[in-house]
């Protein structure tokens, strides 16, 4: 496949941007790695490249094959990309309390959605499973087959972090790197970049930030799945160990509550002009926290995630933060001072 033919062309190879304040804070040099700049504006466009690829190379996937999966929406968002740019459908399964965003951009995109109730992972109707089933009947109806991208239990989505963003980073920083950062949606991300750069520097320091409501800060700390409260962050917060993060491990954990992640959103949109999702502030605050632990002049690097358009209907919105307990940014609130 001539992937320089086509939009495949413009996933990764993203820039690493330089965090000035949670640099100066810690005395470290805290890199972003820039995956809003993918063709989908997110990190996931790797995952759906590297699982669609897998599965043509398999032969399980050809032109006019439909592509199915479970999502919060940026995996469904990248799949459908890729699958266009490929002459493939995609069916997405989402939970409906997504937001309405991320459910916009997939049908304007050309996915056909499937909104399912938010249940947890053990209940039969969760978002993973109905995609895994609706795979396996399309696979017998459709003419052309259907495949389920499956990106929590395919490794496909680790792989190609450890061939593309590990790599990346390792050279961006001229193999100058310290420690790495990032929260779990999959694992893919986390595990995937940990792999790459354990092989070239045994015992960089790789830490996980979670967020409340997921176990894997809890199941790294004691072995213990275990969540407690909850986080308005969309794509991260897992509960169990998928196949992506068989036989990972991090140095450090960490737990970010949202207030924290969210003031940082709101402060890099105003000092530094850089406007992102809530799991960039998760993973940013994760930096932060490493930063303090390994003492200054370090480089660490974590993962700038997707654009906060991609919330503006809650992150912006004073009405929905209030709801969840939390502060709007004061700039949305303040009286308009200039008279045209
Ligand atoms: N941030 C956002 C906004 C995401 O959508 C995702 C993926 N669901 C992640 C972070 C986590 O990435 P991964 O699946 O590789 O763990």
């Amino acid at each position: 496949m001539a992937l320089n033919d086509s939009v495949l062309a413009a996933i990764g190879n993203t820039p690493l941007i330089k965090l000035r304040r949670a640099s100066e804070e810690t005395g470290c040099t805290i890199l972003g790695k820039a995956e809003f700049m993918n063709p989908g504006a997110s990190v996931k466009d790797r995952a759906a490249l590297g699982i669609i690829t897998a599965a043509i190379e398999r032969g399980e996937l050809r032109p006019g094959g439909l592509i199915v999966d479970g999502t919060a929406g940026n995996t469904g968002i990248g799949l459908t990309i890729v699958g266009n740019a490929l002459g493939m459908k995609t069916v997405i399964v989402i939970p409906e309390t997504q937001s309405q965003e991320k459910k916009d951009a997939l049908r304007s995109l050309g996915a056909t959605l499937i909104e399912v109730p938010a249940v947890p992972y053990r209940n039969d109707n969760n978002y993973v499973r109905v995609a895994g089933r609706t795979a396996q009947r399309l696979a017998r109806e459709h003419p052309e087959g259907a495949i389920w991208a499956n990106q929590f239990d395919n490794v496909a989505n680790r792989d190609i972090h450890v061939r593309t963003t590990g790599p990346e980073i390792w050279q961006q920083t001229e193999g100058g790197i310290d420690g790495f950062v990032s929260a779990i949606g999959t694992g893919g991300t986390l595990a995937g970049v940990a792999e790459a750069l354990r092989a070239r520097r045994a015992g960089i320091a790789i830490a996980l930030a979670d967020v409340p409501g997921a176990a894997m800060h809890s199941y790294y700390s004691s072995g213990e799945l275990k969540a407690e409260g909850s986080s308005i962050t969309e794509g991260i917060g897992q509960g169990r160990v998928t196949a992506n993060l068989e036989g990972f491990q991090p140095d450090h954990s960490f737990r970010i509550a949202d207030a924290e992640s969210l003031d940082i959103v709101y402060r890099l949109i105003r000092e530094e002009g850089l406007a992102l999702g809530l799991s960039s502030g998760v993973n940013i605050a994760g930096a932060i926290r490493l930063a303090r632990e390994l003492g200054p002049g370090k480089t660490i690097v974590t993962m700038l995630c997707d654009p906060a358009s991609r919330y503006q209907s809650r992150l912006f919105n004073p009405d929905f933060l209030r709801a969840k307990g939390l502060a709007p940014p004061d700039w949305l609130e303040q009286p308009q001072v200039v008279k045209p």
